[in-house]
């Protein structure tokens, strides 16, 4: 965009800024703006209505009426003269017109004659583009008519502002929202001249006092208070300053800084001040408000997840109890980061962070996809979405476990439900830790979910890895019990840990999953081929079902089927797909997949 800026003016290259940042070029058409084109046609009797908008090189229409083409060469837009004027344009012949007699769109198709536009202009003044009617015949306007288009003009504006501005706020506030912030923040890296700025990420509230906030007033006003609180600390930022409220509890704004001393100044006197007692509801309360802040340089560190960044500091004021920390790169080392995590999962389940995805599995010997496994999704409203491969580990540690794997396991019956309510009845798999394991009476658990969700436990497997399963014998005990119910239980990531057989012949496993490295190589690697089979023939001596995992191509599905692989999962398969993608995904794809078998 900016190399295509390079010969505009200055004015013309922020009114191409402000369109850009509308995002409605070559946007899909939208009944808000044809009801207002439809009404301009049929209120001043023309064939024709279009809204407008210029770019550098051409007026994209965002809706038309009685036009076919789509856009026109910039050359060639009526709307080019429109929004240079203050006011509504008139040609009311352009035959005659000078400005347009030889112009292409009156010489030839569509013969325009007449053609009145009103410009659109946004509140910091450009002009976008504009709405206006066509005649094929000459014809005048009045100043009745010119003040009625003018009016239609402004419901385009007020349309265009709505349409950018939803997702930009967020819901409680109204304040600018983590999309604004992050499309400031890139704006900014874009346009600012040198110069350092400090990022400021304040929480408002501590995570006990949301919760006691939350029994004590209810939901609403624990959203009111977010409105009051967030105010109060806009107005203490100062109204030269944008604040964003950038999750629940969470605000953000950016000041010029100096030094990092002066910007600690100012903002230990704001904290000092968002601590102070004030009164809500008739109560007084005294906010655990803490500061996380960063000094960067928006144009060098471009690209840097800056709001990230903030909330590493953020948590290590929680940490310290301080009210501010700067952040510092040691912030960024992994047990910091695991610890933030463990922190942030109680409050990220509360509030609808987490997700489960499924990844088919494909059944060899029958052909179809028997089982889905299900897998978590985290995202996080600041940090952004995490992979389990990094909170799992994280939170296995601690006895959050306990709660993330109930949560799992009552989302994936759930749902499991809903599809046998429409018909189809497939196994889910739901992943546990050695420490779900190990906990006393959690056989029992998996049995109440399974009750409370109506889902007969045959439906359900159990993913638990060999390293897990070879803890003790309390674990024996518990997956003796889950079996019993008619779980079946899956051996993950087969083949990388200890592989102490003896042990496992004395559990209730009925399926192998070799593991991904295993099955990655064995297209280039002979040695990696000959292990797979020979794993594969092992496991079945046993009577072990044997799954391979992390097929991605062709070739590899191709060989593990001719080594007799009883089932397969990967992408080549499907990757994990959403829950409302299964039924369409058994419908349409599977065929495709399955005629390579
Ligand atoms: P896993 O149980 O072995 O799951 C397989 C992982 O491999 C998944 O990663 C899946 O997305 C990925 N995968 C599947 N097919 C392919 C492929 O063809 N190529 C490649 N490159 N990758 C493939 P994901 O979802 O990131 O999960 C990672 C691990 O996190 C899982 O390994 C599992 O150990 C753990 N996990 C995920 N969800 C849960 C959960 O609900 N509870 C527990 N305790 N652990 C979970
Ligand atoms: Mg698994
Ligand atoms: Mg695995």
């Amino acid at each position: 965009m900016l190399e295509l800026l390079k010969g505009a003016s200055e004015a013309e290259r922020e009114r191409l800024l402000a369109l850009e940042a509308t995002k409605l070029v070559d946007s899909p058409a939208t009944e808000d703006f044809d009801r207002i084109t439809r009404l301009a046609a049929a209120l001043f009797n023309v064939p024709t209505a279009l809204i407008s908008l210029v770019t550098h090189d051409r007026q994209w229409f965002k809706s038309r009426v009685g036009m076919e083409a789509a856009e026109t060469e910039r050359g060639a837009a009526f709307c080019d003269h429109t929004i240079r004027s203050p006011d509504v344009l008139v040609v009311e012949d352009a035959a005659k017109d000078r400005r347009f007699k030889f112009n292409r769109l009156v010489c030839n198709q569509p013969g325009i004659r007449f053609y009145a536009g009103a410009p659109l202009i946004t509140l910091s003044g450009h002009a976008l583009g504009s709405l206006c009617i066509i005649d094929t015949k000459p014809r005048q306007l009045s100043d009745g008519e010119a003040a009625q288009l003018k009016d239609l003009a402004a419901l385009v504006m007020a349309q265009i502002e709505r349409t950018v501005s939803v997702g930009r706020v967020h819901e409680v506030t109204h304040m600018p929202n983590r999309a604004q912030l992050r499309s400031d923040l890139h704006d900014l890296a874009l346009t600012a001249d040198s110069g350092a700025r400090v990022l400021a990420l304040v929480d408002i509230m501590s995570g006990s006092q949301v919760q006691a906030a939350l029994l004590a007033l209810g939901l609403s006003a624990l959203e009111r208070s977010v409105r009051v609180i967030g105010g109060r600390l806009a107005s203490l930022v100062g109204s030269d300053t944008t604040v964003y409220h950038v999750s629940e509890t969470r605000f953000a704004f950016i000041l010029n800084a100096g030094q990092q001393d002066e910007a600690s100044v100012k903002l230990e006197s704001l904290m000092a001040q968002m601590h102070e007692p004030f009164k809500f509801a008739g109560v007084a309360f005294t906010l655990e408000a803490r500061c996380g802040a960063l000094m960067f340089d928006p144009a060098a560190d471009r690209g840097h997840d800056l709001l990230r960044m903030a909330t590493s500091a953020l948590v290590q004021a929680a940490t310290e109890s301080a009210m501010l920390r700067w952040y510092a790169s040691e912030m960024d080392t992994p047990h910091r980061r695991a610890y933030a995590l463990v922190q942030m999962l109680p409050e990220s389940l509360e509030s609808g962070e987490f997700r489960l995805v499924y990844q088919p599995k494909l059944d060899v010997t029958k052909n179809r996809v028997s089982g889905v496994e299900a897998l978590l999704r985290w995202s996080h409203p600041v940090m952004g979405s995490i992979s389990p491969a990094e909170f799992v580990p994280a939170i296995e540690k601690t006895a959050a476990i306990h709660q993330l794997t109930e949560w799992v396991l009552n989302a994936a019956l759930a749902q499991n439900a809903d599809w046998q309510r429409q018909g189809v009845f497939i196994t889910v798999a739901v992943n546990v830790s050695a420490k779900n394991l190990e906990a006393p009476g959690f056989a029992d658990k998996v049995r109440e979910a399974c009750d409370r969700h109506h889902v007969d436990p045959r439906w359900l497997h159990i993913e638990c890895t060999e390293n897990s399963v070879l803890t003790g014998s309390r674990t024996t005990e518990t997956l003796q019990s889950i079996g019993k119910l008619g779980v079946q239980i899956s051996l993950d990531d087969f083949g990388v840990g200890y592989s102490n057989i003896a042990c496992l012949n004395r559990l209730p496993v009925s399926l192998l999953k070799l593991d991904r490295s295993l099955i990655a190589p064995i297209a280039t690697d002979f040695r990696a081929w000959t292990l797979a089979q020979s794993l594969i023939d092992f496991g079945h001596c046993l009577g072990y079902r044997m799954l391979a995992e992390g097929v991605e191509n062709a070739e590899t599905y191709k060989m593990l089927v001719e080594a007799g692989c009883d089932a397969i999962q990967g992408y080549f398969v499907s990757k994990p797909i959403e829950a409302s993608e299964l039924l369409p995904f058994l419908r349409t794809q599977m065929p495709a997949r399955l005629l390579l078998s």
